[in-house]
Parts: C-alpha cells; structure tokens; sequence
C-alpha cells in the first residue's frame, strides 16, 4: 500500500500592508504619543488583578469594570482565593459587567489554571498565557505589555477599526492585523501604540461618528473628512525627509 502523503504544515501567510502603511504608521506613533501616556483605564495593582480585569472588560467599559474589581479583589486577593471561591457569589459581585456566567466560570478556571500550573503567578510568556482558559491573544497582548513590559500588540475592536480606517492594515482578522503593524513599528513601541489607539478610539476616533476636525492624524488619515491646509504642509516635509514604500 502506498505511503500516505504527509500533511504540509501550512505558514500563516500575512498579506501585504497598503501602500504607504509603513509612513503612516511611523506618524501615527509620533502623534498620538504625544497626546496620551500608554495605560490601561483598567485599575490594577498587580498582574493577576490586569489579567482579571482584563477578562471582565469583555463587552463592556473599563468603567463598569473598576467598580467592581475592588469589591472583587477584596474578597479574592489571589489566584489561589479565586479558584476556590464559591461561583454564585462571584456571579454576585461581577454581574454588572455581563455575562456573568460565563465571565465567572472563565475566572474561576483560569485561576484555578495559575495555581496548578504556575505556582498561582501569571506566566509573562505568550505560550503560557494563551493556554489559560479565556485568554486569546488580545488579552494576553495586554498582560504582556501592560504587567511586564514585554511587547505585544494587542487587536480590540478599537485598534481593529483605526488601523483600517488609517491602512495601516487590509484586514479584519486580529492575527492579520497584528502580524501586518507589528511588522511596520519597532517592538518598543507595541504596546504603547495599542493602549493609544484605543485611547484615541474612545475619545476622538467614535465609532460611526469620528470627530476628524479634532484629530492630530487628519492630515494624512485616508479616512478623513477633513484636510486642514497647515498640517498637510507638516506633512509634506515629513515626507519628503523619509524614504521607503509601504
Ligand atoms: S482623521 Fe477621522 S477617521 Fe482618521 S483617525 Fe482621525 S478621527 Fe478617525
């Protein structure tokens, strides 16, 4: 009998940025540092805290969030403490955030995880972070840039939105989206690139009713609705003291 052929194993194949990406990436890192400081709005004091708040911000605000976590922490410091904790009164003290259920059985077991496997501290690898129940990268792209200061980008609907409005990306798939803007902006500047879009998504960049005559990216952003004379001159100089395509 013949051998069966063995399986290829297929690479990701990430498409191309549009043209000019890599310019306006450069400048959108350029601006918006110097609008915001790249933090969380999620209060938290320690990694385990960051990744559980993290996971409650699914759907729902940061605001919402960080009041109930200190209530939640109070009661459950540790990981250990959550994944012993009595899942009705956990369900009790986050149910403003939503989803609840679903929010409590992921907690509980990913605590339950760090304490089985990691010695009950969250791991700052990728690897170890993505086997955590609940935790896919966007999250673990926070823990990693946020609690430990190793890069990462992470892809909310925030970052997904202003990336495609400012093409820096031609896709709608986070993967896609990470693996083409993290190959246009050094890894220092990962994290504090993604906490800003998110930033400026939830302040200037609304969804379906951006406020483009406040935005510092309007001069060169393909989306805009307005095109202010001064800054396309700044532009221009910019330009012409940078070399290289997309
Ligand atoms: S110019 Fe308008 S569409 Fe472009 S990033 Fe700014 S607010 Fe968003």
């Amino acid at each position: 009998m013949a051998p069966k052929a063995q399986k290829k194993k297929r690479a990701v194949r990430v498409p191309l940025p549009p043209p000019g990406a890599r310019l306006r990436a450069a400048l959108t890192v350029e601006r918006l540092k110097a609008i915001y400081t790249a933090v969380t709005e999620l209060d938290h004091v320690n990694p385990f805290q960051l990744l559980i708040a993290t996971m409650l911000s699914t759907q729902t605000t940061d605001k919402l969030v960080n009041l109930v976590t200190p209530h939640l922490f109070a009661r459950y410091p540790t990981a250990a403490d959550l994944a012993a904790a009595d899942p009705a009164e956990v369900e009790k003290l986050i149910k403003p955030t939503g989803y609840f259920r679903a929010k409590t059985r992921a907690i509980l077991a990913a605590s339950r995880m760090l304490v089985e496997e990691f010695g009950g501290e969250v791991p700052p690898r990728m690897d170890d972070l993505v086997r955590l129940p609940g935790i896919g990268r966007k999250t673990a792209n926070v823990i990693l840039g946020v609690a430990f200061d190793v890069p990462g980008f992470a892809v909310d609907t925030h970052v997904t939105r202003l990336t495609n409005l400012l093409k820096l990306t031609n896709s709608r798939d986070p993967v896609k989206i990470e693996a083409q803007v993290t190959r246009l902006v050094p890894p220092k500047e990962w994290s504090g690139l993604s906490l800003r879009l998110i930033l400026h998504g939830r302040r200037i960049c609304i969804a379906r009713r951006p406020r483009c005559p406040e935005c510092v990216l309007n001069d060169f952003c393909p989306s805009s609705s307005t095109r202010p004379k001064a800054r396309v001159a700044k532009r221009t100089s910019v330009l012409s003291s940078r070399r290289g395509g997309s």
